[in-house]
């Protein structure tokens, strides 16, 4: 629905929504209204479009069309960033916003799920990080969300290696800590640089439908890594397909969609929302009929 036409809500009835452009793909809209209609809760999510030049008047009239927030999706996640009242550390440091919450005093809060998504999403499959390197393939958007994710997991050393390596330097800049160290590998060189790797993540959009595939030979991973792919459609990727025949743990990418979205949920309708296999199917469902 066009935002400007977005009518004022009921009183008492939570309202919510996501805002794109376009935005008739997102899923949100399918997961938030699973989750109502799981827990009883009467509220409302709704897929807004608003053009990027409506973005700032659309946030500042949120509270008054009776939203209590809403999710961000492309292409406002960065622009997001300069509008809000305050940001969580998140949202900082990740560079992009895609919750926005409104507090007592009528403030916009801009918060970031993406890496929270990611760490449950592998930590809910019972991955235990226990040591060892993380090697991430991919310096683009969502990449600096799991690079930040695997350092709150604890990982002490990460490799990260992407076609375009500047973006990669970037990255290994901004997020170095002195608790984990980001180094850059060449990205003709990275499937000789997997030794003592616990976790491969693909971060690129390669494997996704309608994209190329990854070509990214995994003989030299140690056998005990688990691979990830941060990518969900299809489900099982190749790469996580070869990382399963090969005996690895395979994680997919659907679940990260899935947890980011508890956060936006127990914001709006004030509570923590539990990631089902029901649920995973309807948004498969969802996610196909795109
Ligand atoms: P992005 O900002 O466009 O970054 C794309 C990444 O893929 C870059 O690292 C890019 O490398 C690389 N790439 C693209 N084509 C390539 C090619 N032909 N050869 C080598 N590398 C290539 O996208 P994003 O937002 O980071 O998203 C990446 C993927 O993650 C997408 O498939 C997206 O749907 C998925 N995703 C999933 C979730 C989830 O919840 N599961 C969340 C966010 C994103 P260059 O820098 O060299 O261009």
């Amino acid at each position: 629905m066009p935002f400007d036409e977005v009518v004022v809500a009921e009183k008492n009835i939570p309202k919510a929504g996501v805002m794109g452009w376009p935005v008739g793909h997102s899923l949100s809209p399918r997961l938030h209204s699973f989750w109502l209609q799981a827990y009883g809760i009467d509220g409302v999510y709704e897929a807004l479009a608003v053009a990027p030049e409506e973005l700032p008047s659309a946030l500042r009239s949120l509270e008054e069309k009776g939203f209590c927030g809403v999710n961000l999706t492309l292409p406002h996640k960065i622009a997001a960033l300069g509008l809000m009242d305050a940001l969580d550390p998140a949202a900082r440091r990740i560079g992009a916003v895609n919750l926005v919450s409104i507090d007592e005093k009528g403030e916009l809060r801009g918060s970031n799920t993406d890496a929270f998504g990611f760490e449950q999403n592998l930590l809910s499959s019972g991955f235990q990080p226990n040591g060892g390197a993380a090697f991430v393939l991919g310096a683009g958007g969502a990449s600096r969300a799991v690079l930040i994710a695997l350092q709150n997991m604890g990982f002490t050393e990460i490799r990260i290696a992407n076609r375009t390596r500047e973006r990669a330097e970037i990255l290994a800049r901004d997020l170095t800590t002195a608790a984990c160290k980001i180094s850059v590998i060449d990205w003709e060189n990275a499937p000789q640089a997997l030794n003592e790797i616990a976790l491969l993540v693909n971060a690129t959009s390669l494997g996704m439908e309608g994209q190329e595939a990854l070509d990214f030979p995994i003989h030299d991973l140690p056998q005990d890594a688990a691979v990830t792919d941060i990518v969900y459609a299809p489900l099982e990727t190749d790469l996580l397909r070869r990382a399963k025949a090969r005996g690895h743990k395979a994680v997919d990418g659907l679940g990260m969609l899935l947890h980011q979205a508890r956060p936006s949920f127990k914001a709006f309708f004030g509570r923590d929302p539990e990631v089902t296999d029901d649920l995973r199917r309807a948004v498969l469902k969802g996610a196909k009929e795109c």
